[in-house]
């Protein structure tokens, strides 16, 4: 299988690496903005080929991968047009990317099966992917009802290949999950560090930060570019979760006077946490 990777980082990086890793491909190009970023996956042996421009690198390809920040689809999905290949993506958003794929490719979004890796980290690039990402992770496939059969069976055989989990959601739950468990806390790290840093003792405090501070914020060390275009394409379901959050914050700041009450919110949330911790 000839494979075509467009946004060559972490994400991108990653899945070739993994599909190398288990023979499940033959030949990887990839495509993106910083020339000095593809050299040095060609370097790392992530990509055989490196191009700039996605209609020529797709044209032969068996699978393209989307992996670009998701407000760069559109322009990549118009691009896409001439190619026969079968297109995923990696986008942490998916009601937004579904609506550029139908509006670019019109009747071919047939060959487009939306996923979602749910793993990642903070670092990016293609300095930062590695074969083992996906090994046990949970990949959403959210399905269009006009993707034959073959072309999900293709997309799912690929992400299993490299070691990940798959679960389908539609669009409209993807995104709402993903808004409470995910969008939101990097929103909240971005925000805490955020604050602090514009203090005026703010080199004092960050002297005194240790590892509650180091573990709250780490995702707030997470690309700039990729969580602007993710909170911009989401914003309905992170508002949502904005609120919710925001009334919780008003609850525990009433139960600062009634420390019972706190503890018994602070038991039940370790007791919720632990729980999750030992079944993920
Ligand atoms: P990254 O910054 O490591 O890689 C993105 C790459 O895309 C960069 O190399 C960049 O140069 C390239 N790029 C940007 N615009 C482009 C364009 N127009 N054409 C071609 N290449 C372009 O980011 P990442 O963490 O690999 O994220 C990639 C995608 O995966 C994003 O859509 C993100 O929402 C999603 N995702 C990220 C994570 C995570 O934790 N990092 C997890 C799941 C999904």
């Amino acid at each position: 299988m000839r494979l075509a990777v467009i946004g060559v980082g972490l994400i991108g990086g990653s899945f070739a690496l993994a599909l190398k890793q288990a023979k499940a491909v033959s030949h990887v190009v990839g495509v993106g903005r910083s020339e000095q970023n593809l050299k040095l996956a060609l370097e790392r042996g992530i990509i055989d080929e490196m191009a700039r421009d996605p209609a020529q690198a797709t044209k032969d390809a068996d699978l393209v991968l989307v992996a670009a920040p998701v407000a760069q689809f559109s322009s990549i999905f118009s691009s896409l047009r001439n190619s026969r290949a079968i297109i995923t993506d990696a986008g942490s958003t998916k009601r937004d990317v579904i609506a550029a794929a139908r509006n670019a490719l019109g009747k071919d979004v047939s060959r487009f099966v939306p996923a979602h890796p749910i793993a990642g980290a903070e670092k990016s690039g293609a300095a930062a992917a590695n074969a083992e990402l996906f090994a046990g992770k949970r990949v959403v496939l959210t399905p269009l009802e006009e993707n034959p059969q073959e072309a999900i069976s293709t997309v799912r055989s690929a992400w299993q290949a490299c070691g990940a989990k798959l679960s389908e959601m539609n669009a409209e739950e993807h995104d709402a999950v993903l808004a409470a468990v995910s969008h939101l806390p990097h929103l909240l790290a971005f925000a805490l560090v955020h604050e602090v840093a514009g203090r005026k003792n703010s080199e004092q405090l960050f002297s005194f930060a240790a590892g509650g501070f180091r573990d709250f914020t780490r995702i707030a060390s997470s690309h700039p570019e990729m969580w602007r275009d993710i909170c911009a394409a989401n914003k309905d379901r992170l508002l949502d979760e904005v609120s919710r959050f925001s009334r919780k914050l008003e609850q525990v700041k009433a139960l600062l006077d009634d420390p019972a009450s706190l503890e018994k919110l602070f038991a039940e949330a370790r007791d919720a946490r632990d729980r999750w911790i030992r079944s993920s």
